[in-house]
């Protein structure tokens, strides 16, 4: 069969004769019909992370397809049913799938890190994590699946409660389902990205408001427009507050477009989110200070996606005091906070990896129920044997216009 197969760093090789797989018990054969390239696997071509102790496997851990074969014992799925795969297989019986954490699963494989995966012609993989697709959900969408499990997984961890605002920081893949799934849990939505694009895809999506951390200071604006929002402001006028209207008067007010939101800007500096901070819910304390001169409170929660430098530490500066940030996305940079201070402002930091039990489940029916729409984060369909060169060479474009690009025979 057609296979695209990792054999260490930056050797990433099509080949069109590796072996079919057979289903050991428990497990289905899969005719996979497509799998949709990730920052995480470019990070393993280019940089070798989660290397597999050096045995090449086949990539591909947001798939999908067709159950084409039974293993022994299965009698959860029949041929012909379209699955998405659940890509984590725990163990069950570890101290922390025991306590019912099997995210944390000390003995965990994974379909397309561990264990071969999806960009190939069949895989094999347990009957139990094959999620069976309700007939709205496309071949098309089913493996972004996977992305919108970790935004679950994400918001799950946030605690986040009907009538919060919240932040995303970063609006690639995983942080523009994190917006919908967040909005899905009741929350109003402020998008963070310095690509025009993304926050353009972000509005559509329904994001109260967006910002673009090259064309404004994200520090001092997050809070004002946060207030706004919670106190059921227009946002222009939550831009600038003080300016001495009555409530009737702000009540009145026309909502208008935020001024942040300006179209056709270029990527300039990726990282730039990251700035430093003025207005920092970490700073002094404030309780005692008068409604004229007090610090506006920033986002009940944000959560973190873009792994840029300086951006996980952006969402504990920038939540307010007894909120929580979730940091998903990952850097190599080491990030540096004042840990003399963490008690300032009682705040929670939390890291989200990966997805929980029932989590895969709960993404497939936000798919489904149209509360997440993944189709405008669906940028090409490329064949197995055009792979490499139309999928994961585009991919490392410095300003790559692709947010995921599908790989499959379909
Ligand atoms: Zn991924
Ligand atoms: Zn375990």
């Amino acid at each position: 069969m057609q296979a695209i197969v990792l054999h260490g760093p930056n050797d990433l090789r099509f080949d069109p004769e590796y072996p079919d797989p057979t289903p050991a018990p428990g497990e289905v054969l899969l005719k996979l019909t497509y799998s949709s390239i990730c920052q995480t696997d470019i990070e393993m071509w280019q940089h070798g992370m989660f290397s597999a102790g050096g045995t090449p496997r086949i990539l591909g851990h947001e798939a999908a397809g067709i159950v084409a074969e039974l293993g022994e014992g299965v009698t959860s799925l029949r041929v012909g049913d379209r699955v998405a795969v659940e890509n984590v297989r725990t163990c069950g019986t570890c101290f922390f799938c025991r306590k019912g954490t099997s995210q944390l699963c000390e003995n965990g494989r994974n379909f397309g890190f561990s264990d071969n995966g999806g960009l190939a012609e069949y895989g094999v993989w347990p009957a139990a994590l094959c999620i069976k697709l309700p007939s709205n959900v496309t071949n098309e969408e089913a493996p972004l699946a996977e992305p919108t499990s970790v935004a679950v997984h994400a918001v799950m961890n946030s605690n986040v409660h009907i009538g919060d605002i919240a932040a995303v920081i970063g609006c690639g893949v995983v942080g523009l389902i994190t917006l919908q799934v967040l909005q899905a849990a009741g929350a109003r939505v402020i998008a963070i990205d310095p690509r025009e694009q993304s926050l353009k895809i972000a509005k559509d999506l329904g994001a109260s408001a967006v910002l673009n951390p090259n064309k404004v200071d994200v520090a001092e604006l997050l809070p004002q427009i946060t207030e706004g929002l919670r106190n059921g402001l227009d946002l222009s006028r939550a831009l600038s507050p003080g300016l001495g209207e009555t409530e009737s008067q702000r009540r009145r007010s026309q909502p208008s477009e935020h001024p942040t939101n300006a179209t056709n800007a270029e990527i300039r500096d990726p990282g730039a989110i990251a700035r430093p901070v003025k207005n920092g819910g970490d700073s002094e304390p404030s309780d005692s200070v008068t409604s004229a001169t007090r610090t506006p409170n920033g986002p009940d929660v944000i959560i973190e996606t873009a792994g840029a430098p300086g951006t996980a530490l952006n969402a504990a500066q920038w939540t307010r005091r007894g909120g929580k940030a979730v940091i998903v996305g990952f850097s190599h940079q080491s990030q540096e906070n004042n840990f003399g201070r963490a008690h300032m402002g009682e705040k929670t930091v939390m890291g989200s990896s990966a997805t929980g039990t029932g989590e895969y489940h709960k993404a497939v029916a936000l798919i489904a129920s149209g509360k997440v729409n993944v189709k405008p984060l669906i940028s090409a369909l490329v064949p197995l044997d055009r792979g490499i060169p139309d999928g994961f060479q585009r991919m490392l474009k410095p300003e790559k216009d692709v947010y995921r690009i599908l790989v499959g025979n379909g």
